[in-house]
């Protein structure tokens, strides 16, 4: 799970929101880390390793700028070097792009821009994109229109953000991997989860799939695929910067280990009944399911969905629990009655969404 981070505003200083920003998606895991604002040119910085090691290697007083974007990468394609390290740029570094998630037909495309003498920096899906806008920038696309084509040609999964040089506007586009908006008094936010810009606001507007925005100093405009303007609902969080912190542990499992209790006695709270023994739970209620029931889940959410089968089997209701990896809709047998449980901590474990997706559409 790799992450993204963005900021376009006057209010804040973008590369502390962007350093704030990755230090707060670190507990995603990552291998590399870079950041890149944009001025009348682009000051792209990325190093392999930890985002201390980023925060070193960046120069004192270079990064004014008014919009900027970050990653924190997990490598799929190609070692993780400083040169696979996002944000990615075209030959003339006029664009900077940051992506997380799979580009299934990257090599094709890479053939493609190769052979119209693009020079690739990486060994990565991900730095078709930058060059994909440099061809059609070229061929007399606005940015918009650049950054749409761009990703129009992607198949795969992506959340993925560009930022141009002399420009406020940050574009971003999402299919299969989280983005979510930030609205701040005085500047726009975008990150992969909302602990990256907690600090400074909690008003959101959660991106789908298939949508895209536009991010500048005066607001966000969402659209879909054809252009058309979204209507977006702002919801505010409530999440505590502290809780989305490390909370004074060394390392995000430590905390999460010392959390346990704390977190069993908040699920449990006005859902378990001590007198008559019933429980709860609100969310639900409106499912009224019979079972069968099917869990999906990958690791730790695997052996806590095992548990909960043993559960429900054990009060009469018809459970199961699959690896989501191994779920294959083809041959499990699945009925309109069937309620599929996807398991997972982040609720972005890709393996257990495309289980989920897989039974969706079987039942559709
Ligand atoms: N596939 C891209 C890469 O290998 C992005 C990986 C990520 O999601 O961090 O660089």
């Amino acid at each position: 799970m790799c992450g993204i981070i963005g900021y376009t505003g006057s209010g804040q200083d973008v590369s502390e929101v962007l350093m704030t920003g990755l230090s707060g998606l670190e507990y995603r895991g990552y291998d590399s880390a870079g950041v890149a604002v944009a001025n009348s040119s682009l000051s792209v910085h990325k190093r392999q390793g930890e985002v201390s090691a980023l925060e070193e290697a960046l120069p004192e007083g270079d990064l004014n700028g008014r919009a900027g974007i970050g990653h924190t990468r997990w490598s799929t394609h190609g070692p993780p070097t400083d040169s696979n390290a996002h944000p990615h740029t075209d030959c003339e570094s006029r664009v900077a792009v940051v992506h997380n998630g799979i580009i299934e037909n990257y090599q094709e495309l890479h053939t493609d821009l190769e052979a119209a003498d693009h020079t690739f920096d990486s060994e990565t899906d991900s730095e078709v994109v930058p060059h994909l806008i440099e061809s059609a920038r070229a061929d007399g696309a606005s940015r918009e229109e650049a950054f749409q084509h761009a990703v129009g040609k992607l198949e795969g999964s992506y959340a993925v953000a560009a930022v141009f040089d002399g420009s406020e506007t940050v574009y971003v586009a999402r299919n299969e991997s989280p983005l979510v908006l930030g609205i701040g008094d005085d500047g726009y936010y975008l990150a992969s989860d909302v602990p990256a810009f907690i600090e400074y606001t909690d008003r959101v507007v959660y991106l789908e799939d298939g949508q895209f925005a536009r991010i500048n100093p005066s607001g966000i405009v969402v659209t879909d695929k054809r252009g058309a303007v979204v209507e977006t609902a702002v919801e505010t969080v409530e999440w505590d910067p502290e809780d989305a912190g490390k909370s004074g542990h060394d390392h995000y499992m430590l905390k999460e280990i010392h959390e346990q209790p704390t977190a069993i006695r908040k699920c449990l709270r006005e859902r378990v009944s001590e007198f008559d023994g019933t429980v709860t739970v609100e969310e639900i209620a409106e499912l009224d399911c019979d079972g069968p029931v099917q869990f999906v889940a990958c690791g730790t959410s695997y052996h806590a969905a095992l548990y909960g089968a043993r559960l429900l089997r054990e009060r009469g209701i018809e459970a199961q629990c699959f690896l989501a990896s191994e779920y294959d809709a083809d041959t499990i047998p699945i009925s309109a009655e069937t309620l599929v449980v996807g398991v997972t901590q982040s609720g972005e474990t890709a393996d257990t969404m495309s289980a989920l997706r897989a039974a969706n559409r079987l039942v559709q």
